[in-house]
C-alpha cells in the first residue's frame, strides 16, 4: 500500500441522476441534472422558490455526506492492514485478533422532504427539474432563465 491516498469524491446523485440543491437565500431544496448545471449555456442558477441566485447551492448534507465517505474508506483502509498483520503474526509473539469491520456510517443524505419532489419540465428552457410538487402548483422560476413558469408539466 502506497502512502498515498487518492479519492475522488463526487456528489451524490438520486435514482433518476438528479443532484441535490439548496438556495441559500430561502433554504429550498431542489435538484437538477450535472449535465443541465455543467452546461456553458446556462450562466445563472436560480432558485425555483424565490427566483434568486446563490453564490453556491451544495448542501451541507452533501459536504458531510463526501466526509462520511472519506471516513468510511479510511476505516476500512485501516481494518484491511490490521487484517494483514493478523495473518502475518499467526505463529509470531504477538498475537491480536481484527474483531469486525469498522461500522459504516450512513451515507445516505438526509431524506424527509426531499425525496417527495417531482420531476418538472421548463418548457422556456427545454430542460428539467425536480421541485416540491406545492411549488409546481403554485408556479416556480425555472432555475435556467429565471423565468417564472405557471403551467408546469
Ligand atoms: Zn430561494
Ligand atoms: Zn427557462
Amino acid at each position: 500500500m502506497s502512502d498515498e491516498i487518492n479519492m475522488t469524491i463526487s456528489i451524490p446523485t438520486d435514482d433518476d441522476g438528479y443532484v441535490l440543491l439548496q438556495c441559500e437565500h430561502c433554504g429550498t431544496y431542489f435538484k437538477a441534472t450535472p449535465s443541465d448545471l455543467e452546461d456553458d449555456r446556462v450562466l445563472h442558477i436560480f432558485c425555483p422558490s424565490c427566483g434568486l441566485i446563490s453564490e453556491n447551492y451544495v448542501t451541507e448534507d452533501v459536504f458531510e455526506l463526501a466526509m462520511k465517505t472519506v471516513t468510511n474508506a479510511v476505516n476500512d483502509m485501516i481494518y484491511n492492514e490490521f487484517k494483514k498483520m493478523e495473518r502475518h503474526s499467526k505463529k509470531g509473539i504477538i498475537t491480536f485478533k481484527v474483531e469486525k469491520r469498522p461500522k459504516h456510517e450512513n451515507e445516505d443524505p438526509i431524506r424527509s422532504g426531499i425525496e417527495a419532489m417531482e420531476i418538472c419540465n421548463f418548457s422556456c428552457c427545454e430542460r428539467t427539474t425536480k421541485i416540491k410538487p406545492l411549488l409546481k402548483m403554485t408556479g416556480a422560476y425555472c432555475p435556467f432563465c429565471g423565468v417564472k413558469n405557471y403551467e408546469i408539466e
